[in-house]
């Protein structure tokens, strides 16, 4: 069912029970008002009756008769009964007719004198005690509440012909509303389905305002546009990367054709093979690295986290960068280590953290032209800081968003060996830590890489 018309069908609902517990109250309530009304009217006759049964002699008779004429009009079926009591016993000598129950009789020997009334499905009765020097008399007037019931039958008509009508208008009047409500969202729903991977340019029309659908619009954009720049930076990265690919193969190829195209000397043969052992060793790298990109890209769960020391980490970067590249000028720099060893205390996996600060310190080497390159480890509240800088070569500004980007290499790299995937890797790395990078950058005046990494 569609939420248009559950939304409609629900307000209807709940409306229409509303309606009909008001209907119910106000039909409840004139019910017994009808009925106190009548009873009240019976009691009164029922006492004029006393009177003028019992009282004749003292009042004229005719005068009672003129009043009964004048202010009462008689009701319908109207009946008087008098019954006689047994002075002594207290019960009626009288025969009971058969309306009148003996309960109802007993009651009203019980009574004290009060009025009681009682009341079958469609007559009336009330009854009193009179008592004088003849003796003592039950007086009961009775009749039947026509005009009551016949009003209340007409409410309760028009109360249910008022509320089916209520009912269908209220679902008519919220389904047009409804639809109306609704309409823009089937319309994204229409311009959404012709969005597919090839025309991602394409946006939702952008409505006005602040409200939950003009939101919808422009998070359903936001999207689109994420979406396009994923899908871009994927082509952008496929192609750069076969093209990395294939200049090292066609390097192997030419060379291996170069060699086999005639008998050469052994010393031409060994040239040869160096130059594909070379170019096989770029193809290794990047391989190597481009796995690495592929497999820190993921969510993360299947790296091995572990308890590790900043401080220890750092000195094994330290390590590997001697290794890699020897008579660098890499200095560690730890002031302010925290006595506690959570203070330096990261959640993450050593090999890969080591792999993305030791691309970042030998970048620092190796853009420096092996000037002094600084590594040093800041722990703070909850963070430890790692900041690598150097003096060397620095990035334009104006490529300084590109940095992220595989294979993008700063037009300030010519004579500088690399394949501009080092950081990207890196990045994947600190984000799968739940880490910062920042890089802040200065031509010819050099680069500061801030890593932020959360203390355990
Ligand atoms: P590469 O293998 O080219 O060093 P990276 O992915 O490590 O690739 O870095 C991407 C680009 O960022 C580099 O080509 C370079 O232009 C720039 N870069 C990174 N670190 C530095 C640095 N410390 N100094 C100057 N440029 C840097």
């Amino acid at each position: 069912m569609k939420i248009q018309t559950k939304t409609t069908l629900l307000f209807t609902m709940l409306t229409a029970t509303i309606f009909l517990v008001l209907n119910i109250t106000v039909y409840l309530f004139m019910n017994s008002y009808s009925h106190t009304d009548f009873n009240k009217r019976l009691e009164l006759r029922a006492k004029i009756s006393a009177k003028f049964r019992f009282e004749q002699g003292e009042v004229s008779t005719e005068a009672f008769r003129e009043i009964q004429k004048e202010y009462l009009e008689k009701l319908p079926e109207e009946q008087p009964f008098i019954l006689q009591l047994d002075k002594t016993s207290g019960k009626t000598i009288t025969p009971l007719p058969k309306q009148v129950p003996q309960s109802f009789v007993n009651d009203i020997i019980n009574s004290n004198g009060r009025t009681v009334f009682y009341q079958t499905r469609f007559r009336h009765f009330a009854g009193l005690l009179y008592k004088d020097e003849t003796g003592n008399f039950i007086v009961i007037k009775s009749a039947t509440n026509r005009y009551g019931s016949e009003l209340m039958q007409q409410l309760l008509t028009i109360k249910l012909v008022t509320l089916i009508c209520a009912v269908v208008l209220i679902f008519t009047v919220g389904m047009y509303f409804a639809k109306k409500t609704f309409k823009p969202i089937r319309d994204i729903t229409d311009s959404v389905k012709q969005i597919s991977q090839l025309n991602l340019h394409r946006r939702l029309p952008e409505q006005e305002g602040t409200d939950e659908i003009a939101e919808l619009t422009r998070t359903f954009n936001q999207m689109l546009s994420r979406l396009g720049t994923a899908f871009a930076t994927q082509n952008n990265f496929i192609s750069n990367a076969s093209h990395e690919l294939r200049t090292p193969l066609t390097a192997i190829v030419g060379e291996a054709d170069y060699a086999l195209g005639k008998v050469r000397t052994v010393q031409a043969y060994q040239q040869s093979l160096q130059q594909i052992i070379q170019q096989a060793g770029v193809l290794q790298e990047l391989i190597k690295g481009l796995l690495s990109l592929a497999q820190t890209g993921f969510d993360g769960e299947s790296q091995r986290m572990e308890i590790i020391r900043a401080d220890q980490l750092l000195f094994d970067v330290k390590e590997n960068c001697d290794a890699i590249l020897p008579g660098n000028k890499l200095r560690l720099h730890f002031d302010n280590l925290p006595a506690a060893e959570t203070g330096v205390s990261i959640k993450g996996n050593f090999d890969l953290l080591k792999v993305a600060i030791g691309n970042i310190a030998i970048n620092g080497c190796k853009y420096s032209g092996r000037g002094i390159v600084t590594l040093e480890l800041i722990p703070e509240k909850n963070w430890v800081m790692i900041v690598v800088k150097d003096n060397g070569i620095g990035i334009p500004a104006n490529e300084l968003k590109h940095i992220y980007d595989p294979f993008f290499r700063a037009s300030n790299t010519k004579g500088y060996d690399g394949y501009g995937i080092g950081l990207p890797l890196s990045v994947n790395i600190i984000n799968l830590h739940q880490g910062t990078i920042d890089v802040k950058s200065v031509v010819n005046e050099g680069t500061t890489v801030t890593i932020k990494l959360p203390l355990i």
